[in-house]
């Protein structure tokens, strides 16, 4: 049976961070549409091209882009086993897109990662990230070893545009007004289980691993 576990929660919940080490920890691959996106954007794609202008403001990309680059990735051979999901689905088409897709034999978890909107703002414009592996750093609570460098690869650690306050106001509206009415989604077929996102990580990340 495919492990399945989809990340929800606001920006700056912990998605990423949670599902690196959970990835790590089960040997699933850990599927980030953003990560996707921005690889996308950076390498000038025709799908990142179409989908900067909305990356930039901090509004979803139209569905049909961001379902194709999932409904790829998911195909694929690291897949079989399972595979966790942050940032996607992001709105009911999604999360019914989603189902289309998935065949019957998963255990399937959704897990709301909860945080107020003030620690949320402020997690994220503490944030960085290494632009050349992605790994994540908080200034103040996972410092990299050397100021502006990635401990594990070397890379520059650079500020996402959207991580900027003003943008990162606009994030937490859209996902109010979008991506919230996921949680009902979820909880009508009974496998939403909600976890605190501000707490440490390794305590955030055993309360899931109770779950399964
Ligand atoms: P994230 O890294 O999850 O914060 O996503 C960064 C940005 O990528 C979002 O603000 C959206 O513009 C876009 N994005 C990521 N995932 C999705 C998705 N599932 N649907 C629509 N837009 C998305």
């Amino acid at each position: 049976m495919r492990k399945i576990l989809i990340l929800l929660g606001p920006p700056g919940a912990g998605k990423g961070t949670v599902g690196k080490k959970l990835s790590e920890n089960w040997n699933i691959p850990l599927i980030s549409s953003g990560d996707i996106l921005r690889e996308n954007v950076k390498k000038e794609t025709h799908l990142g091209k179409k989908a900067k202008e909305y990356m930039e403001k901090g509004e979803l990309v139209p569905d049909s882009i961001v379902t194709e680059v999932i409904k790829e990735r998911i195909k694929m051979d690291d897949c079989k086993n399972g595979f966790i999901l942050d940032g996607y689905p992001r709105n009911r088409k999604q999360a019914e897109i989603l189902d289309g897709i998935l065949e019957n034999d998963n255990k399937l978890l959704a897990v709301n990662l909860v945080a107020d909107d003030e620690f949320l703002v402020k997690r994220l414009a503490n944030r960085r990230v290494c632009e050349k592996c992605g790994a994540i750093y908080h200034l103040i609570n996972m410092p990299p070893k050397k100021p502006g460098i990635c401990d594990i690869c070397g890379g520059k650690l650079i500020q996402r545009e959207d991580d900027k306050e003003e943008i990162i106001r606009n994030r937490l509206k859209v996902y109010k007004k979008e991506t919230a009415p996921l949680l009902d989604y979820y909880k009508e077929k009974g496998v939403l289980k909600e976890v605190r996102g501000d707490q440490e990580l390794e305590k955030t990340v055993s309360q899931i691993e109770k779950l399964w």
